[in-house]
């Protein structure tokens, strides 16, 4: 692929769209350069290929097909079916599935998905054979409460949000959370790693439906082997939400015990993040789930975005390429290097270091908020975002902690020298900050002071180290 060929693609593009909405092509070209300049810690984020990016921009966009592929509510899908079995076929490949459903628009999609198959399979199906009814429509009135009453009962056990827990794993403000009846398991507080025995214990004590694994902040291996044992145990489903960390477990790094597909009955993920794909979410599973899962549309999904199937196909296709566990072995590498670099210079780590691509720092070590850390490296030009810290005293928005991941980074290029380069940063900018008073002289958890001067020079710095690795070196816009 030559460089022209992105580059013109590119901008022939944004010509097309300045001529109907100029602002609308000049904030997409800000938002390159944005990208471009910014030291991206965010460990939910990526950069996605070209390739990946311009599969989402074209007609594909403009057709409605709710349905399976070979079985459409719409005419006219041959095309969409081609893109949507490319999509699924490398997933299914790439994953070791037998199936993969891959029209969800997001992570919290793929879930609902999810716990509705499992609702389905679990409790719906066998009020219907009780009842000797084929179909929901053939219930009587009476049997129909019964089962919506029924399904509005089940419980999850998933991992609490202070311990790096998802929201949508049960918790009140989702949907989920208003679904099921929720408990969740912790840490050790001693170690901060996810205690097996515990968690067994609470399953033996709650008998959930559903045992939901999986997290966005928990630095860690989590042992998908024991965790099915737990399930099987007691009878409950297992889930695994790999949302953040697919993109290990596509390259490799994540294998035997620690990989989930092996061991769930069901997995969900995002496709945007570590597996640098669009942004938008897959379900797999085995064939004792397929039928319920392939039921997302319209049972909790919108239309299919046929364009974003084109572009999980291209994503996934990429994520079959040998090269792409070399990348994934590297995010790793990476956020070792971070934490060691945080840690040999004081940094607090929350079970002390990481075996994944994130890294959780316990800013209290500095004596700052999550609040206020954040936003004096966004100062500095790094950015990061603030997350709770296992039983966090600041709670869930000021929090304690600072989540940073390294899959964008490594994406451009740097390496380990540059993540402890980066550590270096990082810690100049909170040991630098100083916590700010309110008006009536109290500690505050948002104000915070940092000398500007140190902020412009950390921002250099923070320029110079990603000069070498260009963001998107094929596409020039100007
Ligand atoms: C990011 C994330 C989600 C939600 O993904 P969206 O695409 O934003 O809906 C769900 N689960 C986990 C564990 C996540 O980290």
């Amino acid at each position: 692929m030559s460089r022209n060929a992105e580059s013109t693609a590119f901008r022939s593009a944004l010509d097309v769209i300045r001529a109907v909405e100029p602002r609308v092509a000049d904030a997409i070209g800000a938002e390159l350069t944005d990208q471009r300049e910014s030291l991206k810690l965010i460990a939910s984020e990526n950069y996605a290929s070209p390739a990946t990016l311009l599969a989402m921009g074209n007609w594909f966009s403009d057709k409605y097909a709710e349905g399976t592929v070979g079985r459409r509510f719409y005419a006219g899908c041959q095309n969409v079916d081609t893109v949507e079995a490319l999509a699924a076929e490398h997933a299914r490949e790439l994953f070791g599935a037998t199936h993969a459903y891959v029209q969800p628009h997001s992570g919290i999609d793929a879930n609902l998905v999810a716990f509705w198959a499992i609702l389905a399979d679990r409790v719906e199906s066998p009020a219907l054979k009780k009842a000797q009814a084929r179909h929901v429509n053939d219930l009587t009135e009476a049997d129909w409460f019964a089962l919506r009453r029924e399904l509005g009962d089940q419980r999850m056990l998933g991992m609490s949000l202070d311990a790096g827990g998802h929201l949508t794993h049960g918790f009140r403000p989702n949907i989920s959370g208003k679904m099921f009846d929720q408990r969740s398991y912790g840490t050790d507080p001693a170690t901060g790693l996810i205690d097996y025995d515990k968690v067994a214990e609470a399953a033996r004590e709650f008998r959930p439906l559903i045992l939901v694994a999986g997290y966005s902040a928990y630095p860690r291996k989590v042992n998908f082997r024991i965790m099915r044992e737990i399930a099987d145990s007691v009878g409950a489903t297992f889930m695994v939400d790999m949302a953040h960390f697919a993109g290990l477990v596509a390259g490799k790094v994540f294998t035997g015990d620690f990989d989930p597909v092996p061991h769930a009955h069901i997995v969900t993920t995002t496709t945007h993040k570590s597996l640098r794909g669009p942004r938008g979410g897959m379900v797999l599973c085995g064939p004792e789930l397929a039928d319920q899962v392939d039921r997302g549309c319209p049972m909790v999904l919108g239309g299919p975005l046929p364009h974003v199937m084109a572009a999980k196909a291209v994503a996934l296709a990429e994520a079959r390429r040998p090269d792409f566990a070399d990348y994934a072995q590297r995010i790793v590498d990476n956020a070792q290097a971070l934490a060691d670099g945080l840690l040999r210079r004081g940094a607090t780590l929350v079970t002390g270091g990481t075996d994944n691509h994130l890294v959780l720092i316990d800013v209290s070590g500095y004596g700052l908020t999550g609040r206020q850390a954040e936003q004096a490296l966004l100062d500095s030009g790094i950015v990061t975002n603030r997350n709770a810290v296992p039983q966090d005293p600041n709670g869930a928005w000021y929090t304690s902690g600072i989540r940073i991941g390294t899959p964008a980074l490594t994406t451009r290029g740097l390496g380990a020298t540059e993540m402890d380069a980066t550590a270096e940063l990082i810690h100049t900018v909170l040991s630098q900050t100083t916590a700010g008073t309110g008006p009536d002289g109290a500690a505050s958890k948002a104000k915070y002071v940092l000398d500007p001067a140190v902020a412009e020079q950390v921002g250099k710095q923070a320029a110079d180290l990603l000069a070498p690795f260009p963001l998107y070196p094929t596409v020039d816009l100007t």
